[in-house]
């Protein structure tokens, strides 16, 4: 591993400086050399420290610190964080090559490493100078976490739900709610909360909510018990309780009642990230039918030569080939600022979570009886792929 740093030093977060214009410019399906030693980067990473500690962490649900912190220490945690604030600004199609690689190792430690990116995208979007210093600054320099909280118990697809609110009192906000299924709800240093400010129900969405920027040690907030997941059990998601949580009005973003906006636009940055991480998982899948097909044996021959399977096994890679690229041409409209990018990043959500959920229940139909055992591999890979088809909104595809 040592030695893959070293090779690889130009990238690390320190030094790189032309790693984030790498996707701009008219759309290649050529990984430029640098993508390809991101893309080289995040692979040895994945098989030297993810790979092998899979099965661990989904059968314990134990966090995974100590990779988290080797992930920082290269460069590979915070890895679309903006150079100035500490990062090593990736493009998100940068993001998008890194995020697949150890999603195809385990996509529950993926989201462990990657997921504060979603709580940092408010920020980047809409924070103030001060607010990106501070904020972004302490995750670069530091394995810290953060997290998103805008799902509650009444209010996950339908945000215009959200009923933690926020009275404004001299120079502070008062937070008063409940969220729930926050990722890195029990382990962040401070949360983007979405809550009402406008308390007409009949305000639009667009003018009613406000973000805000919470530290996680403000007297008054709460996280509850670790939720245990169907699959990505190792990625620490919990409700939180906030009660008379004062927050100073610095730490509003963008201004009262443009959070609603904030908070949705953050889907087009992550949406494709997300979709890449179903990549991983169903690629992942799809190797490991692959190579056992063509070791079981019965009739007398390997299985892969039943057409049934070698059938299935075609249409996994199509579903894998078209959904990668689907995620690409999805990061690719976002680095390029083009104005559809919502509807791109939507079908590529939607088709790569489904796409998921296909190929790894087909990969479990090829291991027959072992591909219902958790000594083997696939059934890991069909749990956490379901959550793909749940989390980060559910498909709303703009026309
Ligand atoms: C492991 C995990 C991690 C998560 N992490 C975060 C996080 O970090 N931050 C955060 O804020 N949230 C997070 N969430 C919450 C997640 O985004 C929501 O669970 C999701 O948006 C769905 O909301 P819901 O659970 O309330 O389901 P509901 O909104 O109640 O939906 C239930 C079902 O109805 C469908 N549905 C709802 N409305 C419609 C409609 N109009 N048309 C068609 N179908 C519809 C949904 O697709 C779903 O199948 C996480 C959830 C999980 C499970």
């Amino acid at each position: 591993m040592l030695k893959i740093i070293q090779k690889l030093a130009p990238i690390s977060r320190k030094t790189c400086g032309t790693i984030r214009s790498a996707s701009t410019g008219g759309f290649s399906i050529n990984l430029s050399n640098e993508q390809r030693d991101i893309q080289e980067l995040a692979r040895k990473f994945t098989k030297d420290e993810i790979t092998p500690k899979a099965a661990y962490h989904d059968r314990t649900g134990e966090f995974p610190y100590d990779i988290v912190k080797k992930a920082h220490a290269i460069g590979l945690m915070n890895s679309t964080l903006p150079q100035e604030y500490g990062g090593i600004g990736l493009s998100v199609f940068d993001a998008c090559l890194v995020v697949e690689e150890m999603s195809f190792g385990c996509s529950g430690i993926q989201v462990a490493i990657t997921s504060s990116g979603l709580a940092q995208s408010p920020v980047i979007l809409a924070g103030n100078e001060q607010q990106k210093k501070k904020y972004l600054g302490r995750l670069a320099e530091e394995p810290l976490f953060a997290a998103f909280a805008v799902t509650e118990p009444g209010a996950g697809s339908d945000v215009n739900g959200v009923k933690t609110k926020a009275e404004k009192k001299g120079d502070e906000w008062v937070l008063n709610g409940q969220k729930m299924w926050i990722t890195n709800g029990g382990i962040a240093n401070w949360y983007f909360v979405l809550a009402r400010t406008n308390p007409d129900p009949k305000a639009p969405a667009s003018k009613a909510f406000t973000g805000f920027i919470v530290e996680a040690d403000t007297p008054g907030v709460t996280p509850g018990r670790k939720e245990l997941n169907m699959g990505q059990r190792c990625s620490d998601t919990r409700g939180i309780t906030f009660e008379d949580v004062r927050v100073p009005k610095e730490n509003v973003l963008l201004g009262e009642g443009a959070g609603f906006r904030v908070a949705m636009q953050t889907f087009d940055k992550t949406r494709s990230p997300v979709a890449a991480a179903a990549v991983g998982v169903a690629s992942r899948a799809l190797h490991e039918a692959l190579n056992y097909s063509l070791q079981r044996k019965t009739f007398g021959v390997p299985i892969a030569q039943h057409q049934a399977v070698s059938t299935l096994l075609a249409d996994m890679g199509i579903g894998v080939e078209t959904a990668r690229l689907m995620s690409r041409k999805a990061a690719w409209e976002e680095d390029n600022k083009n104005p559809n990018t919502a509807y791109y990043a939507s079908i590529a959500k939607c088709y790569a979570a489904d796409m998921a959920n296909k190929v790894a229940s087909d990969a479990v139909q090829v291991f027959g009886g072992c591909g219902f055992n958790s000594e083997y591999p696939v059934e890991k890979l069909m749990r956490d792929a379901k959550i793909y088809q749940i989390y980060e909104g559910w498909h709303m595809v703009k026309p």
